[in-house]
Order: C-alpha cells, then structure tokens, then sequence
C-alpha cells in the first residue's frame, strides 16, 4: 500500500511530547484560509517553483513530457494546467528551483525512515506523529502505518482537524496514544467563512475524544483578523476547560512562513503580509483563555 507524503520530519520537538519523526500525509478536508503548509491541500503531487534559483539552462523544458514547461520569446514559462505533477522536471534540475511535493510511498518505506530514530524516542518519551493535510484523507494508508509503527512498539500521536465522521477516529484510536487536534474558530458562521466547512462535527467529535479517555491536547492557531480577539479564543478556551482530562490549551500564534509556498504554486495567499500577534497581545490572549478554560495555557 502507497500514501502520498509531503514531508518525514526527523527530531521534530513540536508535534508532541519528546523526540519525534513527524510523517506529513498529503491532502485535506478543509481549506483553512491562512494554511501554512498549502501543499498539503491537494492529494496529488504538485510542482513547487522556485525562480530566483534558476539558472536558465532549460533543461526542465527537455524533460517534460506533457509541454507544461516551455520557452517562450527567450523565456522559461510553465503553464500549470498542463502539468501533471510527474516530477521529471524536477529531476532534471540541479539548482533546486523545481520541487515535486507529494512522495508516493509505501508503509515500509516510511518505517525505514521512521525506523532510525528509534533509539531517540525510547530515551525522550518521543515517537511518531501522523499530521498531514490532514491524515484521515489517506485513511488506509494512516491505518496501516499506525499498525506498524505500533508493532513495533513505539508511542504515536495523531496531528487531526477532527473533521472527519467519528467512526473513523474511533477506529484509529486503539492504535495511537495521543490525539491532538485544532478548535479553530468557536462562531460557526465564522468557521465556515475561513475554512470552509462549519464547525458542529469537530465539537462533537472533540467531545467524544475527551469521554473515550484517550490523551488529548487542543490547540488553537491564533490569526489576525479571524479569532484574534479575547472574546472569541476565551470562548474557544472555555469550551476546552468543558471538555474535562485536559491537561493543557495552547495558543499557536501565526506562522507567515506559508508565504513563498503560496508563491511556488502561484496560490492565492490571503494572509500576505499577515504577521504573529505582538507579545504583550498574546499574553492578554493566554491570561483571557486561562480565565475562562480554568486550565494553563502555553503560547507557542
Ligand atoms: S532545469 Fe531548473 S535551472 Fe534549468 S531552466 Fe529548468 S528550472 Fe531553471
Ligand atoms: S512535473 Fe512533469 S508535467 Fe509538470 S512540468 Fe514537471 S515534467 Fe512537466
């Protein structure tokens, strides 16, 4: 069995507790406006472009099958429409200013990747996380890889929008040992106008986290413009106080660094130039959401 990986992150200190090998799974559910790795929005490998690193050697133009890439009056073009993400353009270039994103792989080979860290995470309480996009769009693949991670005895976190119907978190969370997941914005009309989908399964769902008994921790990003504001991450956070078995609430302030992604696949970026709340800003907002979810909280 193949999935379609984005990125193997090695030593990864973020996405759970201790050392861990983070495994970015391709496509999502949602399209959060401000998403800051936009590559993992598509399943299917897409061609990122770089042109500052490119030298002008036309040798992607030789290698593509499908005349996406092309010369026109003496200059290098791509036509996106005509492109189907085969990656031989990439692999002509040297300078690094083509890049496929999205690696066919299967169970095994993630595991030889995952494989050698593994004296890393025995000594830190680490392990594995699945993050995506978000992972449940490649489920059997999830499914499969989580069972062999699990196999061979290693602790695993999934990284979820929880925008999935529950029976399919249910039946993953035998194989995992921490479930974090994002409440993003508490008005529904709100949630759908940023993400594209309202937020009423991803409440429900959150509750049924917290009453399986499973570890969980809930995280918020924190977006200028969108739910930067005390009212609404203090209702956010007392709905994560309600939920109970939490041990923590973290606030995630933005990240701009999604901004030459968008570039590379000449996506609409609708955060250019939005930069992370100031910090005094975001203590308010951490004081705000300790009041109300009566946990502590951590900005990060
Ligand atoms: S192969 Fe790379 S460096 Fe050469 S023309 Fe194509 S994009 Fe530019
Ligand atoms: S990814 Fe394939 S189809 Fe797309 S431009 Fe490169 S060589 Fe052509």
């Amino acid at each position: 069995m193949k999935g379609i990986i984005t990125e193997i992150e090695r030593f990864s200190l973020r996405d759970g507790p201790g050392i861990r090998t983070t495994v970015f799974l391709k496509g999502c559910n949602m399209a959060c406006k401000w998403c800051h790795n936009p590559e993992t929005l598509q399943i299917r490998p897409q061609l990122m472009v770089y042109p500052e690193k490119c030298l002008g050697c036309g040798a992607c133009v030789s290698a593509c099958p499908s005349g996406a890439r092309g010369i026109e009056n003496g200059a290098l073009c791509y036509d996106r429409a005509l492109c189907t993400g085969c990656g031989a353009c990439a692999e002509s270039c040297f300078t690094g200013a083509l890049v496929i994103s999205g690696r066919e792989m299967t169970v095994k080979e993630v595991m030889d990747e995952i494989l050698q860290d593994r004296a890393y995470y025995e000594n830190s309480g680490g392990g594995v996380t699945l993050s995506g996009g978000e992972l449940t769009t490649q489920l059997e693949f999830a499914r499969a890889l989580l069972e062999a991670i699990k196999a061979e005895g290693i602790s695993t976190a999934l990284e979820t929008n929880m925008h999935a119907p529950w029976h399919i978190y249910e039946s993953l969370l035998p194989l995992v040992d921490l479930v974090m997941f994002d409440i993003k914005i508490f008005s529904a009309a709100a949630h759908k106008k940023w993400t594209g989908v309202g937020n009423d399964r991803i409440l429900k769902n959150a509750k049924k986290v917290a009453e399986s008994g499973k570890d969980f921790l809930v995280r918020t990003p924190v977006i200028p413009g969108v739910n930067d504001t005390e009212e609404e991450i203090g209702n956010i956070a007392e709905f994560v106080g309600g939920l109970g078995g939490a041990q923590y609430y973290e606030l995630l302030l933005f990240n701009p660094l999604g901004e030459s992604k968008y570039q590379a696949l000449e996506a609409n970026n609708s955060f250019k130039g939005s930069r992370p709340s100031s910090a005094d800003f975001a203590e308010k907002l951490r004081q705000a959401a300790e009041k109300r979810s009566g946990l502590p909280v951590r900005v990060g």
